[in-house]
């Protein structure tokens, strides 16, 4: 350990800081759960399904037990499978083109654009070919993709639009709630997302009831009365307990992301002085984001990286291979060079904290370790 390791400590998120905030609420949710025993599929399975298309301003919702899970049985419930392609950000996580393999499905990768970190709709037509059957934009980061575009190339080639919204909830396209914008809407919630479970969960929002209906069969042995069984369905039911702690979380999803927002001001403003050695991340003008994650860009991110670990500051890189790099795409027969933004970006890109708990002490300290890096590489012109 170097002899100045500091005392202070800023974690990249901290749900402990937000459990203390929730406490009562939580256990009083999970003990009504153990005093009713309806431990499948219970009471507050629904009520949280019925308030999260609420929020999401959709007819349904559909929890399930992971994102991944969602995003699959999404892909299954538009009959998409075998042979089928469907067009995808290049840059997202691994877990949105996981499931569209699982389906046996072909992944389709589309470069971004390089202002917004998503999917570049410009780019989205010369990617469509006979095979394709949808488009699964990302809302990447917690910023919206720009949906218009994305629509009306689906409606002009008749392709379904999955959105994962596993890092997006609550944000707004133009005024409306991502998940809602396309056919299907996926969302994880997975304890570290904006609105996250205390293990593995996922939810998926539509406007379809057939949709809905088909989503209700797979995820529960193809069966919606007891032993009568319609398709093979799996068991990827949301866990009840979970249902109930995340009831307790939506109400204050609202609050927690107009923090990160906050936040996210914040660090904009303290390293506004350092633009042209540390990127900011830009908000479109059709965009109300929620901050997922704070992505800034610098040449030397390593270093970047380690001066703030040094500082007692904890930051992630999302994500640090491309998947047409991953040696699970090797199938994709993607050269390097394939997707250059994308691969540019992987070397630039470092999430800095970022959680509605934040202390504006917190965003101060990190902002200054950012802006000393910076000052240091403007004034030096080694390596
Ligand atoms: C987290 C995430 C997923 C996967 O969700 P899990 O709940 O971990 O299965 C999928 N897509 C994106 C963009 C994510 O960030």
């Amino acid at each position: 350990m170097p002899s100045d390791t500091p005392d202070r400590k800023v974690p990249f998120v901290d749900l402990r800081a937000q459990f203390e905030t929730i406490k009562t609420d939580v256990h009083a949710e999970i003990n009504a759960v153990l005093e009713r025993g309806d431990f499948i599929l219970g009471n507050s399975v629904a009520e949280f399904e019925s308030e999260m298309a609420d929020f999401c301003e959709t007819a349904r919702a559909v929890g399930v037990d992971s994102g991944t899970s969602a995003l699959e049985l999404a892909l299954m419930a538009l009959d998409i499978g075998g042979g089928d392609e469907v067009i995808t950000a290049a840059n997202t996580f691994i877990a949105t083109t996981l499931a569209i393999s699982y389906v046996g499905a072909v992944p389709v990768l589309v470069e971004m654009d390089p202002d917004t970190f998503q999917i570049d709709p410009a780019r989205i037509e010369a990617a469509i070919t006979e095979r394709t059957r949808a488009i699964m934009p990302v809302h990447l980061y917690g910023h919206p993709a720009d949906m218009d575009p994305i629509l009306e190339i689906a409606q002009r080639h008749d392709l379904r639009v999955i959105e994962d919204a596993s890092q997006a909830h609550g944000a707004r396209y133009k005024g409306r709630r991502v998940g809602g914008l396309g056919d299907v809407g996926v969302f994880s919630l997975y304890p570290a997302k904006n609105l996250g479970a205390y293990g593995d969960a996922g939810v998926i929002v539509t406007n379809e009831d057939a949709i809905a209906d088909k989503l209700l069969l797979l995820r529960n042995y193809g069966s919606t009365v007891k032993y009568h069984h319609d398709i093979k369905g799996f068991n990827r039911r949301l866990d009840t307990l979970q249902a109930a702690v995340l009831r307790v979380k939506l109400r204050h999803l609202d609050d927690w992301n107009a923090a990160r927002r906050g936040h996210a001001e914040a660090y904009g403003k303290l390293l506004q002085g350092h633009a042209g050695t540390v990127k900011v991340p830009q908000i479109a003008p059709y965009a109300e984001p929620v901050f997922h994650l704070y992505v800034i860009r610098t040449e030397k991110r390593d270093r970047l990286q380690e001066h703030l670990a040094a500082r007692g500051i904890s930051t992630v890189i999302h994500y640090p291979i491309p998947i047409h790099m991953q040696p699970a795409y090797a199938d994709l027969e993607h050269p390097p060079g394939a997707f250059p933004i994308t691969e540019e970006y992987c070397s630039r890109i470092l999430s800095l904290p970022m959680y509605a708990e934040l202390t504006s002490d917190d965003i101060d300290y990190v902002a200054a370790a950012v802006s000393e890096f910076a000052r240091d590489a403007e004034t030096s012109t080694v390596g």
